[in-house]
């Protein structure tokens, strides 16, 4: 697998071997043998010397968490935003477009679910490593099936995607197909270590494999349960445990819930109910409350991210958590 390395060694008369760091650190023996070599050259050498870390920009949580699981100790990964951000809406600010500048490879959910702020934030970056069809940019939401593709484009709609719902993070099954395909990218971009994401990999799957097993037996009693979400991005889980959903507190996808809206809802509840009203972590509670209190159903926060509550410390915590909660609020 490892190519480089034995030519690179016949390209360069320095023993690999000697305790020799780049030039900012080194004393003057090491210094000069370093000013012989190409800059080119140092750097792949830094990177033998496991001074490289691939720079991994997250636009949301879960894909920095799933990085860090494939990467380990060769990348440094950071998201964006955090679990209680919206993220369809951030800024982008000075200290982001400087993580920007620096990243090795954006991972994103892409779908337009970062349109209002990653197309300024990659240019203020000038980065074009990470442009949108670069090695360096990876859209997580073209490498799942899609669900709520709309059949047409109207800006009456609401906050309709082209590419169909965007928060593909809901279902284990979308994050096992992202980390294949992140494994290979972060193997692509940094091939000395390919070997390494691919075990990395390998063992991620194992244990999601296992987990998801766990998570489908008990989520059984999930199974053809109606409710109601805050927002639509509640669909590809509702999607993976056969839940159903009875209505959304938003009149249309983006629109802020209206009392004439969750008033129509009380009523449409009363014919249809629904066993509870789900939002995610940075989701404001109050039209949620509202509706609980009136149709008497708990209101459900879900972390929906790596880091929305205290177990969703990384991503089995994640669906553990949801699961949880799920459960939780049908018993
Ligand atoms: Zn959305």
């Amino acid at each position: 697998m490892n190519t480089t390395l034995p030519s690179f060694r016949r390209r360069i008369p320095v023993p690999l071997a000697a305790p020799c760091v780049p030039p900012r650190h080194a004393r003057t023996g090491c210094a000069a043998r370093f000013a012989s070599l190409g800059l080119g050259a140092a750097l792949a050498l830094a990177a033998l010397a496991g001074h490289a870390a691939l720079n991994v920009l997250a636009c949301e949580p879960e894909w920095a968490a799933l990085a860090q699981e494939l990467g380990g100790d060769k990348i440094k990964a950071s998201s964006a935003t955090t679990a209680l951000q919206d993220p369809h809406r951030i800024e982008a600010r000075p200290s982001l477009i400087a993580r920007a500048r620096n990243a090795d490879l954006l991972v994103c959910t892409g779908l337009e679910l970062e349109v209002g702020w990653l197309p300024i934030l990659l240019q203020q970056s000038g980065n074009a490593r990470i442009a949108a069809g670069q090695p360096g940019n990876l859209e997580a939401g073209s490498l799942v099936q899609r669900l709520e593709i709309p059949a047409r484009l109207d800006r009456s709609d609401g906050d309709v995607h082209p590419g169909g719902n965007p928060h593909i993070q809901g279902d284990p099954r979308n994050i096992a197909r992202v980390a294949e395909a992140l494994a290979r990218r972060l193997g692509e971009l940094d091939a000395p270590n390919a070997a390494f994401y691919q075990a990395r990999h390998k063992d991620f799957a194992d244990r999601w494999r296992a987990a998801s097993a766990r998570w489908d037996q008990q989520a059984a009693p999930l199974k053809g349960i109606a409710v109601v979400v805050h927002h639509k991005n509640m669909s590809y889980m509702l999607n993976w445990l056969d839940m159903r959903e009875a209505g959304a507190l938003e009149p249309k996808p983006g629109i802020e819930p209206s009392a004439a809206h969750l008033s129509s809802l009380v009523a449409q509840l009363q014919k249809q109910p629904a066993k509870m009203v789900l939002r995610a972590g940075y989701q404001d509670a109050r039209a949620s409350e509202w509706l609980a209190e009136r149709a008497k159903i708990p209101a459900v926060v879900l972390p929906f991210t790596v880091g929305g509550s205290d177990r969703a410390k990384d991503l089995f915590g994640l669906f553990d958590d949801t699961i949880a909660r799920l459960l939780g609020a049908v018993q």
